[in-house]
């Protein structure tokens, strides 16, 4: 069993240690906090020991009746490996004790490239993955995008991407962030670092991309134009899609045209906290025009795409599975993720 660590347990870090608990081959052996929240009962609930970062506030956890395993030192020492969901910025400083400690990490995509050296997406470069010590799995509109430039890739070639963004104004529960009411240009500059990112997995991909934020909480919206190298069909195009495994049609029939029902239905599917790990491609805007012009809108769940890329990453970084498709396989299996 493969000991994993979790430190930072918020949005990213509830999710992917619960689809490590669900795995058969992971186990979490603690998760981290920095104060008392409604995410440290969720980790007692869970029965997740809960290291602190600074054991003088223990006395203060234990007040609030949640037992403290340890200092985070002490939990990352008991791991094999560590995913740090700790918010943007955070991770860079985090990065000194891994290496001091000879323990893997997984960074997030509020990091720089820099900082872990390497970016993942479990489709694009999983088997570059055993070589390093530490690996950064890309921000959900980059994980979105990679998959489906990739996909069509492998398919048809790609010559160029256009794409835009538009973006959720905050996570649900993010209530300092709102109410707001303003559609914002989120860089009003061309490029979005969206495109650079995700060059950062598939360099050869030439993309721009332009990104706005929308007051709504669940979900972004993008806009994808692709020049493909070789002529195609629509029905051709959506087969690749039904083939993969992270790409899911949101299929005409539903009348689903909006995040708003998007989320219903995940909802109504009974899928934990309303995740949407796969991409929705709206069926209907699947089109090509004059053969090699591809379009669509799709739908990422911006707290749950990465988690299922974050636990392919665990074994990718770890050797324990070589095969990426064996992988991702194992990982959808566990959390119920069917194509
Ligand atoms: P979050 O604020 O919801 O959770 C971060 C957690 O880390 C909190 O529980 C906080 O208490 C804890 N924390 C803060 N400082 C810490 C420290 N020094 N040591 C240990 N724990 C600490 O953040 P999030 O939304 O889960 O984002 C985490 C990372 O995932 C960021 O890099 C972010 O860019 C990336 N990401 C977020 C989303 C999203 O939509 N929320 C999507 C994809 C990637």
């Amino acid at each position: 069993m493969i000991k994993v660590a979790i430190n930072g347990f918020g949005t990213i870090g509830k999710r992917v240690a619960d689809a490590v608990a669900a795995q058969p081959d992971m186990e979490v052996i603690g998760v981290s906090k920095t104060s008392v929240s409604a995410e440290a009962y969720i980790a007692k609930e869970r029965g997740y020991p809960l290291y602190i970062a600074d054991l003088s506030k223990r006395e203060t956890f234990e007040k609030a009746g949640i037992e403290v395993a340890g200092d985070v030192e002490a939990m990352l020492k008991a791991a094999d490996i560590v995913v740090d969901a700790t918010p943007g910025g955070v991770g860079e400083k985090n990065r000194p004790i891994y290496e001091r400690l000879g323990k893997k990490a997984i960074f997030q995509g509020g990091e720089d490239h820099e900082v872990a050296g390497f970016s993942f997406n479990a489709h694009a470069n999983y088997k570059e993955a055993e070589k390093h010590q530490f690996a950064r799995v890309v921000s959900c509109n980059s994980t979105g995008l990679v998959r489906i430039i990739h996909a069509l890739d492998q398919a048809f070639g790609v010559a160029r991407v256009r794409a835009v963004m538009v973006r959720r104004a905050a996570d649900p529960d993010d209530v300092k962030r709102g109410p707001v009411d303003a559609i914002v240009l989120n860089p009003a500059t061309i490029p979005s670092h969206h495109g650079p990112d995700v060059n950062t997995v598939l360099p050869h991909i030439n993309i721009v991309t332009l990104a706005m934020i929308v007051p709504t909480t669940f979900m972004h919206m993008h806009s994808i134009q692709m020049d493909l190298k070789k002529e195609t069909t629509r029905e051709e195009v959506l087969k690749v899609f039904e083939n993969h495994s992270r790409i899911g049609l949101v299929r005409k029939a539903t009348g689903i045209k909006s995040n708003a029902q998007l989320r219903e239905y995940t909802q109504d599917l009974g899928r934990p906290r309303t995740d949407l790990w796969e991409n929705g491609v709206f069926e209907e805007s699947v089109s090509i025009l004059d053969g090699k012009e591809f379009y669509c809108f799709q739908a990422i769940h911006q707290e749950a795409d990465v988690v299922p890329e974050n636990i392919d990453c665990i074994r990718a970084l770890m050797g324990t599975v070589k095969d990426p498709q064996e992988s991702i396989r194992m990982t959808n299996e566990a959390l119920g993720l069917v194509a």
